[in-house]
Formats: C-alpha cells, structure tokens, sequence
C-alpha cells in the first residue's frame, strides 16, 4: 500500500472544512488500478460530507511506474513553495516510496523524479510512455469536447440537429468507442445521470447518423481500418477456421459417398473449393451494411449449395427428396 496524507479541505460552496486522505504516492507497479483513476481525473475527489459538493484535491504527486521507468512528480503551483521547499517535499515523496520497494529494485532513477508543471503535463507524459501520440491525444479531446457539447444540448432539437449536422463526419469507430466508454465511466462513478444521457445521445445518433446511408459508409470505413489494425491475428484464425470447415466438409462428402449420394473423385480438393465458394458469403467476409439483409445473403446461399450440390450428386442415383 502506498501512503495517503490527510489534508485539510474548505468547501467552496458551504464553507465547511473536512479532513480528507489523499494519495501523495501513486506507484502503478504495485496498484495498477490507480492509473486508469489517475487518468481520468478522478483520483483524490472529495465529496464535502456537508453539503455533498464534489471537489478535485491540488496535492503533491509522486508517479512511478516500474515497468517504464517513469518517475514523475507534480507539485501543485499554488503551494508557491520555494526551491529549496520544493527539493525537500520532493525529496520526502521519493522516500515514501522506496519504503515500499524492496532494495533491490530500486533504481537510479529513484534520485531524479522528471517535475511535471501542471497535472495535465503528467498525464500526457503518462499516455506519451504508452505510445499515445500528442496528434493521438489532440483527436481524443476534440471527441470528448464535442461530446460534452452534444450532452449538454441534447434537449434541444434544434441545437443537437445542428451540431449532428456540423460533424457528420466525425462519428466514426472511435468516436462510439468514446461515448461507450464515457457511459460506462460515468455509471461506474455513480454518475447515473450523466451515464444515462450518455445513453441516450448514442442511441439518438446511431438512429440518426447510422441510418442515413452516408453516416453507414462512414461506419463501415472505420470498422476496415479496425480490421486492418488487429488484420494479423484476424486472418490466422479465420485460415484455422477454414481449415475445421474443410475438415467437417470432407466428412460430410466422404459419407455421401460411401452410401451413393456424392461422387467426388478428390475430397480434399473439393472441400476446399465449397469452403472457398461460400468464403463470400462468411459474417467476417461481408460489410456491416450487408449483414443487416439477411434474406438477400440467405438466397444468395441458398443459390450457391444448390449449385455446389448438384456439382457433386451421384449421376447414377436420385437424391431422396430433392
Ligand atoms: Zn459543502
């Protein structure tokens, strides 16, 4: 457990002052489930016991991350401490934490903590260290900010209309991994109203700008470039699929066979040809449009196994039935 320090809070609504704990140590080797609180801002929030207004504490932070060597801390400006006060709190946190780190892990990096000057310079060196790019990290504030305007001008037809119009084509992939992801943040920090506005906005836009065929076009792009990115392991498993449905075809073919039905001189071959024929017509083949016409890809399949079907009769038998 890393420390916490209690501090003195006076509420800037009702004037009471509470005592709260805050962490002035954050070392995600040890608790990795701060740093997703730390990065969305809602690490050290206070909630006054009187009147129940939420606040952000401004205190001292020493970050670490063992696995990236990163050490950072920040020292809130309005301590306005002096030099040497500066080195000295410093030099306090640094030594909190390596209380906590056994000896032998700890580093020569532990003597020089990088000075972040604002939290929001912390943090971008955090997300910086994850490989997330300042042009990376520019987009990803302009979804959330367009966002926010959207959630405050949800009642307002007219308004939201505008705005939807304004952006029409920024509403892609990430941008509903976004609102997702704000829902569920939001819901998990007892935000239920704002989880559930949240909600609503999604479900409004996916009617909207999903159901015109240019919000679809724009959809489906996004959804390739997705595929693109995880394509490796994508199409590793889709050739292990096909090999289990060519192996399941050639059963079928070698019992049709056996009992007259089928006459097929190559059954490996042929397998793989009827695995290669209805390759198009597989869910991870077709656009997100296509998949929403379930009877035109049914007939379309349908049409294919009669031809395959008829390909591989026995010449010399009647297919029961058929
Ligand atoms: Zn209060």
């Amino acid at each position: 457990m890393t420390p916490t320090l209690p501090i003195q809070i006076t509420c800037p609504k009702c004037g009471a002052r509470y005592a709260a704990q805050v962490l002035s140590v954050v070392d995600v080797g040890q608790e990795p489930q701060l740093k997703p609180l730390l990065l969305r801002g809602a690490l050290n929030t206070v909630l006054c016991p009187q009147c129940g207004t939420p606040g952000r504490v401004s205190a001292p932070l020493l970050y670490h991350d063992p696995q990236k060597e990163l050490l950072l801390v920040y020292l809130p400006p309005e301590l306005n401490l002096p030099m040497a006060e500066r080195e000295k709190l410093t030099g306090n946190l640094v030594s909190a934490l390596m209380s906590t780190v056994p000896t032998e892990q700890r580093k020569g990096y532990f003597l020089n903590p990088r000075p972040a000057l604002t939290m929001q310079s912390l943090v971008d060196e955090i997300l910086e260290a994850d490989g997330i790019t300042k042009e990376m990290r520019a987009e990803q504030r302009a979804r959330s900010q367009l966002l926010q305007d959207m959630v405050r001008v949800l009642d307002d037809e007219a308004q939201l209309t505008a705005l939807i119009e304004q952006n029409k084509a920024r509403f892609d992939y990430p941008f509903f991994a976004t609102l997702t992801a704000a829902a569920e943040g939001s819901a998990a920090s007892g935000q239920e109203q704002l989880a559930e506005r949240l909600l609503k906005l999604r479900e409004l836009l996916i009617r909207r700008v999903m159901g015109g065929f240019d919000g679809a076009q724009q959809f489906v792009q996004s959804l390739d470039e997705l595929f693109a990115s995880v394509r490796p392991s994508l199409l590793a498993r889709r050739e292990r699929y096909q090999a289990n449905m060519a192996a399941i075809i050639a059963e079928v073919l070698r019992d049709g066979c056996a009992n007259g039905v089928f006459e097929v001189h190559d059954i490996v071959r042929a397998s793989h040809a009827i695995v290669l024929a209805i390759h198009s017509l597989l869910p991870y083949s077709l656009s997100v449009e296509q998949l929403g016409r379930r009877d035109e890809i049914e007939a379309k399949a349908r049409a294919i196994s009669d031809i395959l079907l008829n390909g591989l009769r026995s010449r010399s038998t009647e297919v029961p039935g058929a």
